[in-house]
């Protein structure tokens, strides 16, 4: 099969869809990889090592979209890449088609077989194309979290670890799902003092198993939140409820107890975010300040660390790139259930249920 790999082009993306491994794996297995010249520059790849690979460069979009059978993206595709639809196109990336109309509609009137991604699901419900980016961002959060504590980064001015005779920060962490998981683990090899909420009981079995004794679990209700919270230099904010806005469960007054200079991480910014003035920043300008309080609210932690961030992304993809790129589309979708609920759009309709309700669109 043509697998082709174009160079990002939305704002601030710097990720590329597939690693030179990943070409090196899909050439082996006797496909051809074309990768547009630069596509992996950002994220520290060169167009050397995708050659050596067994990629052939492209110089232009137009030209890698042209020769593509199955194409590989990592955002959405943006207006100025609309035109390079076509009906024997299947396109695999991240959509979110239930936030986009427009790309909705014109994936069905050009009828490319788009297969998103973040639907991709596992029969016990779970994500595995966007588990990778939950644990980048995760595992970011700490760090994130770390630098703006200190003073020169308007925090108040202390070492996640102390050092011996101080104490060491108090983090407390909002969800203990994957995000949540691996900002434990950082959090905890940096020397804080840690503690998860979820209301997941079961959840938090399976996290003081894991963890040894080298963090606390609680139940997440209003009144134990509130006291941990305003007791905290680090909060982070890493809850999910599938389909819905994250619950707003750190409240102004709340933040208005916590001690100048404290630090609030919203991974979850990207679902509304859980604390209540969250708004979206950037990696230019990530903070904020709320009652004395800094908040970081980057919408696309993964953005910091492309480099971390494609090799996650590729490991994930591509067994199911090996899939598609083996049997064709449609062979590949009916061998697996979790593949087949990625397929968005295919024949000029739309054929998953959440984008169809989100459109108010017959199935
Ligand atoms: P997940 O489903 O693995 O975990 C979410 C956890 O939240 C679950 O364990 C759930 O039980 C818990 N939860 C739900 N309601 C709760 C409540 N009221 N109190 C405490 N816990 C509660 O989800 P995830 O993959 O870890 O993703 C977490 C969030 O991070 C999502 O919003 C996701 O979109 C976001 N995310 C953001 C970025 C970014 O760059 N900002 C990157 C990746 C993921």
């Amino acid at each position: 099969m043509r697998i082709c790999v174009p160079t990002e082009v939305k704002n601030n993306e710097y990720r590329v869809a597939l690693t030179p491994s990943g070409v090196h794996d899909l050439v082996l297995a006797g496909h051809e990889v074309y990768v547009q010249k630069g596509a992996g520059a950002a994220s520290s790849m060169t167009d050397g090592e995708y050659s050596d690979a067994g990629a052939t460069l492209l110089d232009d979009a137009a030209e890698v979209w042209a020769r593509a059978e199955l194409l590989l993206k990592v955002k959405e595709p943006i207006a100025s890449e609309y035109d390079y639809f076509r009906e024997d196109l299947v396109l695999f990336t991240y959509l979110h088609l239930a936030a986009d109309r427009a790309l909705t509609e014109r994936l069905v009137a050009d009828r490319v077989t788009a297969i998103a991604y973040e639907t991709v699901q596992l029969p016990g419900g779970g994500l595995p194309l966007l588990a990778p980016m939950s644990e980048v961002a995760g595992r970011l959060a700490p760090t994130m979290g770390a630098t703006t504590l200190m003073r020169s980064y308007g925090g108040l001015g202390l070492l996640m670890s102390g050092v011996p005779g101080t104490r060491p920060a108090r983090v407390t962490i909002i969800g203990g799902g994957v995000a949540g998981a691996n900002a434990a683990v950082i959090a905890v090899g940096m020397g804080a003092d840690v503690t998860i909420f979820d209301t997941n009981v079961q959840r938090l079995r399976y996290l003081d198993d894991h963890f040894q004794g080298r963090i606390k679990t609680a139940a997440s209700n209003p009144l134990d939140l509130d006291r941990a919270v305003t007791a905290s230099d680090l909060v982070i904010g890493s809850v999910l409820i599938p389909g819905a806005r994250a619950p707003k469960l750190v409240t102004n007054d709340m933040v208005s107890r916590m001690r100048p200079g404290s630090v609030l991480v919203d991974i979850a910014v990207d679902q509304g975010g859980c604390f209540e003035d969250t708004h979206p920043t950037t990696h230019d300008d990530p903070t904020f300040l709320v009652h004395g309080s800094v908040f970081y609210c980057v919408a696309n932690m993964p953005g910091a660390v492309p480099n971390t961030a494609t090799s996650a992304l590729t490991n994930a993809t591509l067994p199911y790139i090996r899939q598609i790129a083996r049997l064709g589309w449609t062979q590949a979708l009916r061998n697996d259930p979790a593949l087949a609920a990625g397929l968005n759009t295919t024949a000029g309709t739309v054929v998953n249920p959440g984008v169809a309700s989100a459109h108010e669109l017959e199935l």
